[in-house]
């Protein structure tokens, strides 16, 4: 018998750099300020605007300009490799996380369990947006020595200015003070920094969709050591953040509602407002809509798709969270917190309504990638 064999094709070498990131995603509308880009240049040369109007990367060296990189031409390619809407990032994530390709029904991506949960403990429940199993997951992570820290988002300034601020949370207070959710953008993953500078080597990222989607696709595409402290990923359902103008020209200028007099703030169907004076408002969506921060324009994922453990807000019960185990570590991580009594945990079955409207919601997001860029996030879209 003779048994002809085909030379396996030889995989084409990387070398997409900044000029190409700036192109494709940056310039064409598909960055979502996730600073992915940022936090794994090992040259330094990209910084972050946080401003409203911008929660964008650029670049600061002044040789090739903003849209060149001295240091891509010489060879580097990190930014490129850890960008979660760089070319195929989809289905690559997934690949890595899952080994295997996304079937057609899986539009808010691949899970093990989808369970509706809350902290056990009173005061982290309460300190919650839903159910407190943020919270309630981190604390357990770092008593249980899994992590050092967790990247996540504080208000800047005195308590009562919105705006979020990506931060580091080594103790419990730290990670209490974070709970709740700030419908702006934060950029969790440039925290990394102060943690790096901190000796703190084993972390937690508690992220946006967007966000969450970095690590798999960096590790897929082998971007080296700046990566390598990230040890467990939390995902935010999200279908979109707001830019931080909507506070001064929608809520005080038209409603009189003013930052500092505000105490929390929720998505449910409507932008619901509690005022320190105990009023409570409702802000139709539809008027919210013009202030959507850009980089959510043409975002494709709701689910939080590639984070080990991904957790949102829907379904009829207000104090829950709803929880999406993905990884063989988030389940690991979730079903000792159930053993242990951290956290109380029934299935979504039995709200079958919130896992629809995450579906729902899922398609919906897939159908603002653009039909100009690669098919795989909007083939997912219903037809
Ligand atoms: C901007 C935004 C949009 C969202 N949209 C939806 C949605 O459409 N549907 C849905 O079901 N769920 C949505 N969520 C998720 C939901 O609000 C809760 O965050 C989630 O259910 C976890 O609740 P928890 O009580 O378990 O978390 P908590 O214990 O309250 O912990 C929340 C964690 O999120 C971090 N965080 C808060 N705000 C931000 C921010 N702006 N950027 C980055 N990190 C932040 C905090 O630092 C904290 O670590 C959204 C969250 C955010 C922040
Ligand atoms: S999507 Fe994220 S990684 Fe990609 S260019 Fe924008 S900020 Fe950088
Ligand atoms: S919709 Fe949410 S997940 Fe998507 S880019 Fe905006 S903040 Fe990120």
């Amino acid at each position: 018998m003779t048994v002809t064999e085909e030379a396996p094709a030889k995989k084409e070498r990387w070398t997409a750099q900044w000029k190409e990131l700036y192109d494709e995603v940056v310039d064409s509308g598909l960055c979502t300020g996730c600073a992915g880009c940022v936090i794994v240049c090992p040259h330094d040369v990209l910084s972050y605007n946080h401003e409203s109007g911008g929660y964008k990367p650029f670049h600061i060296e002044e040789e090739l300009g903003p849209t060149n990189c001295v240091h891509g031409e010489k060879g580097c390619t990190s930014c490129t490799r850890a960008c979660p809407r760089f070319r195929s990032w989809e289905p690559e994530a997934d690949e890595h996380l899952f080994a295997r390709a996304r079937q057609p029904d899986e539009v808010s991506g691949i899970y093990q369990d989808l369970l509706l949960t809350r902290a056990s403990e009173d005061m982290v429940h309460q300190m919650g947006q839903d159910g407190g199993l943020v919270a309630a997951m981190l604390i357990w992570l770092r008593e249980h020595d899994y992590i050092d820290a967790a990247l996540v988002s504080f208000l800047d300034g005195e308590a009562g200015d919105w705006k979020a601020k990506p931060g580091v949370a080594v103790t419990r207070e730290e990670i209490l003070a974070s709970a709740g959710s700030r419908y702006t953008y934060s950029a969790n993953t440039l925290a990394s920094k102060e943690a790096a500078e901190r000796g703190l080597s084993r972390l937690a990222l508690v992220g946006m969709s967007c966000q969450s989607s970095i690590l798999p696709v960096a590790w897929h595409r082998k971007v080296g050591k700046s990566t390598k402290p990230f040890l467990f990923n939390i995902g935010l359902l999200c279908s979109k953040t707001f830019d931080d103008a909507i506070f001064e020209e929608l809520f005080e200028t038209k409603y009189g509602l003013r930052k500092q007099d505000m105490v929390k703030m929720n998505i449910k169907g409507v932008f619901q407002i509690w005022m320190k004076d105990g009023s409570y408002h409702e802000i139709n969506l539809k008027e919210c809509h013009a202030w959507t921060r850009e980089g959510c324009v043409h975002c494709p994922d709701f689910a939080a798709e590639h984070a080990d453990v991904s957790t949102g807000g829907i379904g009829k019960d207000n104090d829950w969270t709803l929880t999406i185990v993905r990884t063989d570590l988030g389940r690991e991580v979730i079903t000792r917190m159930i053993d242990d009594g951290s956290i109380i945990a029934r299935p979504a079955d039995e709200d079958p309504g919130a896992i629809k409207l995450m579906h729902k919601l899922s398609e919906k997001s897939r159908e603002r990638w653009p039909d100009t860029a690669i098919a795989f996030p909007k083939a997912m879209a219903p037809h």
